[in-house]
């Protein structure tokens, strides 16, 4: 019987044969190799990044981005709707045509004021997910006035740059998050008792950003010195989301409701106020009051809140976003071969040990983490199938824990 001979496939594009490559993918007529595979994707990259254009039908509508948020982020509607608009909006602004001048669509900074753990950053970071501009979080803690120890405004750009592969067209319509903008308030009423190296001067520098002018960046950010070679990027179509804690910010609120309530109805209107969650009153000037120099706060029009999270968002927090902690732990044994069940009575404690201890949503990770850490330790060097947390078991790793808090 003749012997069937078996030859080798080869890349239909390279031509190397399927010993010499890591992996084939075979098509109708032809295979191609991982590396030949590696290297269109690079091309179509750098093509399609080159002709840079979107077509506004392909641009997510703001249902779309808010369903998108939804997967991840629990509650903070409000402020998932001024998100998805705004991205939206911004999308629209970089597709005018040039040609089009009657009418310019002038951006819309947005400012996020939340208590911390509510869910600022981590709607940032979602929203980066769904968007096909660069992006990036920076921190504005690290912002100080030029000669001084710190990093200059213009830092804020590298990262954008970065992401962008030093692509400045396509930085120029990225999208830069602001986190703990609230830390470069003015420190006092006056300003000039001392010197604010952080605060006021830094607001200052951010301004011309906010703004849109042409800047020099540093392409390896921190300190600009005078031998650097500098790239120069227009912010005029970057959007800025800015997001912080403004914690006393409370006050300042209730002050201005309190003047601004006079007259008839006043008792009536005073009882209408939700004291515990005097950050859906905000507006402008409380940002003023709070040390944000009026020319910021007229850059950052769009102005949105975040909720406190109560015990029932804290606990759909624990499992019901796409990568919630529960689903997290699931996969983590699921890859020893373990199945994972937790009692919905351990859950409940998880969120009352984190409401005990004031540590809001990012007390339930630790709280998680100092239950599994035990048998995430032993589990995977035995040969158990399945592992059950009850509430005892819970007790007893967090009594543990309760010792050393
Ligand atoms: P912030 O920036 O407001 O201080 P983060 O976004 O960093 O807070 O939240 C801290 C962690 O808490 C997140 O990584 C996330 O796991 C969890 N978290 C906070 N708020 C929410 C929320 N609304 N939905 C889902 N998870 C949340």
């Amino acid at each position: 019987m003749a012997k069937k001979v078996q030859t080798e496939q080869c890349c239909s594009f390279c031509g190397r044969k399927q010993s010499e490559v890591r992996m084939m993918l075979t098509g109708i007529d032809g295979c191609i190799c991982d590396a030949c595979v590696e290297m269109a994707n690079n091309v179509l990259l750098t093509e399609l990044k080159q002709k840079g254009d979107f077509k506004i039908d392909a641009i997510p509508k703001p249902l779309e981005i808010k369903e998108f948020l939804d997967q991840y982020v629990i509650g903070q509607d409000e402020a998932k709707k001024y998100l998805s608009v705004a991205v939206y909006n911004h999308y629209k602004r970089i597709t005018q045509p040039k040609s089009d001048e009657n009418v310019e669509i002038e951006k819309s900074n947005i400012i996020l004021v939340g208590r911390t753990g509510t869910g600022k950053t981590l709607l940032a970071r979602s929203i980066a997910k769904k968007l096909n501009v660069p992006f990036t979080i920076v921190d504005a803690t690290v912002l100080t006035e030029a000669g001084y120890v710190g990093e200059d405004i213009e830092s804020i750009l590298t990262r954008l740059l970065q992401v962008a592969d030093y692509d400045v067209k396509a930085a120029e319509r990225g999208i830069v998050f602001i986190d703990e903008i609230d830390k470069i308030a003015r420190k006092g009423d006056n300003p000039s008792i001392t010197r604010d190296v952080s605060g006021e001067g830094v607001q200052q520098g951010l301004l011309k950003l906010l703004e849109g002018s042409v800047v020099n960046v540093p392409p390896q950010g921190g300190r600009k010195h005078p031998d650097q070679k500098m790239i120069e990027v227009n912010t005029q179509n970057i959007l800025f989301i800015c997001g912080g804690a403004f914690d006393g910010i409370e006050k300042k609120i209730a002050q201005r409701l309190n003047t601004n309530v006079v007259g008839f109805g006043v008792a009536h209107e005073r009882s209408l106020i939700d004291r515990d969650n005097m950050l859906q009153y905000i507006a402008p000037q409380d940002l003023k009051a709070f040390g944000l120099i009026p020319e910021i706060v007229g850059r950052l029009p769009i102005l949105t809140y975040l909720n406190p999270l109560d015990r029932t968002a804290l606990r759909r927090i624990l499992t019901e976003p796409k990568n919630s902690i529960v689903k997290q732990y699931t996969k983590l044994f699921e890859m020893d071969g373990v199945k994972l069940m937790i009692t919905d009575e351990v859950l409940d404690f998880i969120v009352d040990k984190a409401i005990e201890f004031k540590l809001g949503a990012r007390g339930l990770r630790s709280m998680t983490e100092t239950i599994m850490m035990d048998a995430m330790f032993e589990i995977p060097s035995s040969d158990t199938k399945q592992l059950n947390i009850t509430l005892p078991y819970a007790h007893e790793k967090i009594s543990r824990f309760n010792m050393c808090v």
